[in-house]
């Protein structure tokens, strides 16, 4: 992979706590690798809990034919441990890793060192050199536990000089957010593409709950549109997926240089944005 020419459309699962689970993931891939994304990703639990989850999804999917990108922190994990899942996957021939700080699970967080994404940026490069391709994560609406809007960025500016190649925003549904994020890093002399990370709309509460935890602003207008659906799920759906797709539309008009989406191990609303916005036509991968 040529990391001057980084993957566009992207696709994230996590691992599965379930056999069941496990099985409609299985569905789900198969389906949206027909759309032909560059690659789908899978995040990682911070204390370690999802690391063999993780590691045995990219493997599979890898092995099934699409280019995989794992996410990897150190959270509770040593040097060694990240060492060798670098090797396990480059072996596989992964060419990609999302390196993140990682939200270590409530209750861990006085026993474990938190290690800053920056640090296993330079870590991936002193131990593979340029195998691999870096994406690392940045918040249009700003990190909720940084001080300011430039020292979010001063630190995002780390892991771009510490070696990622591209960034994946958190998601949002303020484009007005992301197109002054991304001039406010180029002052800054950030010059990585920086992907918007979409969230498609399916659920108003747990939507709600990742927001207040992720630091995600739900607009007024937007929450009070999706509350007064109530238990009318078909509606509520259709809203979302016309919001979602008029969001990416703004955003590819607007010069973004791609979209990743959080899937949350489903394909139906993905399909129908994906569709939408005929992004099949654009991808490199796209099957006929
Ligand atoms: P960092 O870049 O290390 O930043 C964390 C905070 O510390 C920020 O407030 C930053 O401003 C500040 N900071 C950075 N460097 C310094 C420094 N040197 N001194 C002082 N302050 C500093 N979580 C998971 O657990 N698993 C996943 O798989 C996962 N995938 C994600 C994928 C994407 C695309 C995104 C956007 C988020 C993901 N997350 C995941 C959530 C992420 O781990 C959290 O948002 C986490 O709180 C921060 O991770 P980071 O890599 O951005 O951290």
């Amino acid at each position: 992979m040529d990391s001057s020419n980084p993957s566009k459309f992207s696709i994230e699962f996590f691992p599965p706590r379930s056999e069941e689970g496990e099985s409609n993931l299985d569905a789900v891939h198969a389906e949206l690798s027909g759309l032909g994304p560059d690659f789908f990703s899978v995040t990682y639990g911070a204390g370690g809990s999802t690391r063999s989850g993780t590691q045995k999804l990219v493997l599979k999917y890898q092995q099934a034919g699409s280019e995989l990108a794992p996410h990897l922190s150190f959270g509770g994990t040593d040097e060694e441990q990240i060492r060798q899942l670098l090797n396990d996957y480059k072996a596989a021939g992964i060419r990609r890793v999302v390196a993140l700080r990682g939200d270590l699970p409530s209750g861990m967080g006085a026993a474990v060192q938190h290690r800053y994404a920056s640090e296993l940026v330079e870590f991936i490069r002193q131990e593979t050199g340029d195998h691999f391709t870096i994406d690392v994560a940045c918040y249009p609406e700003i990190h909720p536990e940084s001080n300011s809007y430039a020292s979010d960025v001063k630190f995002f500016k780390q892991k771009v000089d510490a070696g990622a190649n591209s960034a994946i925003t958190q998601y949002f549904y303020n484009p007005d957010a992301y197109f002054r994020f991304v001039d406010y890093c180029a002052a800054a002399g950030i010059d990585i593409p920086i992907v918007p990370g979409i969230m498609p709309i399916t659920n108003y509460a747990n939507l709600a709950r990742f927001s207040a935890n992720s630091g995600a602003e739900i607009p007024r207008w937007l929450s009070k549109r999706l509350q007064s659906f109530g238990d009318d799920k078909d509606s509520l759906r259709g809203f979302g997926i016309d919001v979602v797709t008029e969001l990416c539309d703004d955003l590819l008009q607007g010069g973004a240089p791609g979209l990743h989406f959080y899937s949350m191990n489903q394909s139906q609303n993905i399909r129908q944005i994906w569709n939408n916005l005929t992004l099949s036509g654009q991808s490199q991968n796209a099957k006929s």
